[in-house]
């Protein structure tokens, strides 16, 4: 038995076999002459993988055509015209003769020179054509040489795991048969890593940050992993998993207790009523984000419609996507973030310019403006679903008043298209900023002028202002909200948007997480937006005190001079009171 400890990511228990999984950048793809008289029976590995393809396609897509809408379904339909496609087969016979190489290494270099010439072709239709030729190559690859695991494994898996990797993109995240992945091991990653939203949205336990786990755990080895304490414990004796089952067991108990609160206002008991949403991903999570009481849809991280192997989200794909949302969650407010990729969020195969600082880079909001036409198609398929519910419309990774200044100018071009094609849309529809930069932070007066709310991003604002990468388990331990500077940022933000009138809302991390609870009411914080199942707690603890003893607690964390002071007055807090359940 050998026990890992590392950052407790997403809450819950599992107990399972590992499936340790080599990422494909890691899976070499081997490289190596044939001789002439080989090529046939290279040619023939290549028929019998491309029939295996096929078969795989044509099940994904059948399945597709159940769970999902027609439009993503048919991706896969595209997907086998190209491995049935005569001309793509001439190109890999020639490309055999002519190099001499193995098939596995014929098929990534001709398909690899086809994403570059659509790649630096301007319309945007080819980019996402190139994201279908890298998911093409890399099944036929996979299917040439299994050794390789690759994402499509983890899409369809035959047994329950424990996920044990060296890290995840968010699209293998996306993508994993959540009925099957009943933990998540990582070496790499933090508690605000995107993996680690995703894994809390999906409610699959999941410890980051381990280091080297995935080296040292082999496939097939039991694990009992403890996403609520961050271990991970291999081959577990019998007392452990005995431990862990009756944990499970007070969990549950605990679960049940709080849904109870499920009606009840979120109310602070000397009568301050806030308001808490829910953060999604997915369509499909708005139901969940009911089912726990959610009053609104804080964050829609619109960007996961394009993550994902041969996702293509055009405007009529979106436009579903937000109605559904909308419609599932009637009267209640809903705010579509417009797409927040780039940084830690690549859709696999197609940002691959390699920028030396991705999380300073080409991201958000700075993509969007530089693609008016594609932001526009975003903001056109709001408009339009506008009309089923109560949208709201909010730009992430604002760093100053010139950004919000030309989204607002696109989306009144936006709806002037709509207008004249006749559609209809929303009439109106409120605009608000991310305060996650700390530039934002900073004129947060300024920018509260053009805005109908703020919503702080305190994953991206504590790591911006800290200047610690949130992925990167070396540095993790620093990015802490208890520093005085991110205090200060939030008391200049939440003072600057009240002075104007608007509210202030978190959909952070920090928004979710009990510790922090009392000293953001303190703070004046109007709303929390979290993962949807964090909600109950969360209720229960501001249900349990007062707004007065939480401004003293912020005031009292406000005078603190280190992360280490401002932390034991937040503790003595929380052990005093015993408000966290
Ligand atoms: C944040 O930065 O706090 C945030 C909510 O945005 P994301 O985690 O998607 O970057
Ligand atoms: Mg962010």
């Amino acid at each position: 038995m050998k026990t890992f400890t590392g950052i407790p990511a997403s809450s819950g228990l599992a107990i399972g076999k590992a499936l340790v999984y080599a990422e494909d950048e890691n899976s070499e793809i081997p490289r190596f002459s044939i001789t002439r008289a080989e090529i046939s029976s290279e040619w023939k590995r290549l028929q019998k993988a491309l029939a295996k393809a096929v078969s795989e396609l044509t099940a994904l897509h059948e399945r597709a055509g159940r769970e999902m809408n027609r439009e993503q379904a048919d991706i896969f339909q595209a997907h086998l015209l190209m491995l049935e496609d005569d001309e793509f087969h001439g190109q890999l016979k020639e490309g055999l003769k002519k190099n001499l190489k193995n098939i596995e290494w014929v098929v990534e270099n001709i398909c690899g020179e086809m994403r570059q010439k659509l790649m630096a072709l301007p319309d945007p239709i080819f980019r996402e054509r190139a994201v279908d030729i890298a998911d093409v190559s890399h099944r036929i690859i996979h299917c040439l040489y299994p050794a390789a695991q690759t994402r499509s494994v983890l899409a369809e898996l035959n047994e329950d795991v424990i996920l044990v990797a060296h890290d995840l993109m968010p699209s293998d995240t996306l993508t994993l048969d959540k009925s099957r992945v009943k933990g998540i091991a990582l070496d790499e990653g933090s508690g605000t890593c995107h993996t680690a939203i995703l894994a809390r949205a999906f409610n699959i336990p999941a410890v980051l940050g381990l280091s080297l786990v995935s080296r040292e755990v082999k496939n097939g080895e039991m694990i009992a992993l403890n996403g609520s304490t961050g271990t991970v414990t291999v081959n577990p004796d019998r007392q452990t998993v005995e431990s862990q089952e009756n944990e499970r067991k007070i969990q549950n108990k605990q679960i049940d207790e709080l849904s109870a609160l499920r009606e009840l206002p979120a109310e602070t008991t000397d009568g301050r009523r806030v308001t808490l949403k829910a953060n999604i991903g997915l369509p499909e999570e708005a139901a969940g984000a009911l089912h726990y009481g959610a009053e609104g849809i804080g964050l829609y991280r619109s960007e996961f419609l394009f993550i994902g192997p041969g996702r293509d989200a055009g405007e009529e794909i979106q436009f579903l996507a937000y109605s559904q949302v909308l419609k599932i969650m009637g009267k209640l407010p809903v705010t579509i973030r417009t797409v927040d990729l780039g940084g830690d969020k690549v859709i696999p195969g197609f940002q691959t310019t390699s920028e030396k600082n991705p999380l300073l880079g080409w991201r958000a909001i700075r993509l969007s403006l530089a693609s008016p036409e594609l932001f526009k198609v975003q903001l056109r398929a709001i408009l339009r679903a506008g009309v089923s519910g109560n949208a709201r419309i909010m730009f992430p990774m604002i760093s100053g008043i010139e950004e919000v200044e030309q989204a607002l100018a696109l989306l009144d071009e936006a709806r002037a298209e709509c207008v004249k094609k006749g559609q209809p849309c929303a009439e109106t529809i409120e605009t608000g900023v991310m305060i996650e930069i700390p530039s934002a932070a900073a004129i947060a007066d300024i920018l509260a002028e053009k805005s109908a709310f703020f919503s702080i991003g305190t994953n991206d604002l504590i790591q911006y202002s800290l200047a610690v990468d949130r992925g990167n388990e070396k540095v993790g331990y620093l990015g802490d909200y208890h520093h005085p500077a991110v205090l200060r940022f939030l008391r200049h933000t939440i003072d600057a948007a009240h002075k104007q009138g608007i509210k202030a809302a978190m959909c952070g991390e920090l928004a979710g997480d009990p510790s922090a609870t009392a000293l953001l009411l303190g703070l004046g914080l109007d709303e929390f937006s979290m993962t949807a199942s964090a909600i109950p707690r969360i209720k229960k603890i501001i249900r349990g005190t007062s707004l007065e003893s939480c401004k003293k607690l912020a005031a009292e964390a406000l005078n603190g001079r280190s992360i280490a002071e401002v932390r034991a007055v937040v503790q003595a807090w929380t052990a005093d009171s015993e408000k966290i359940p």
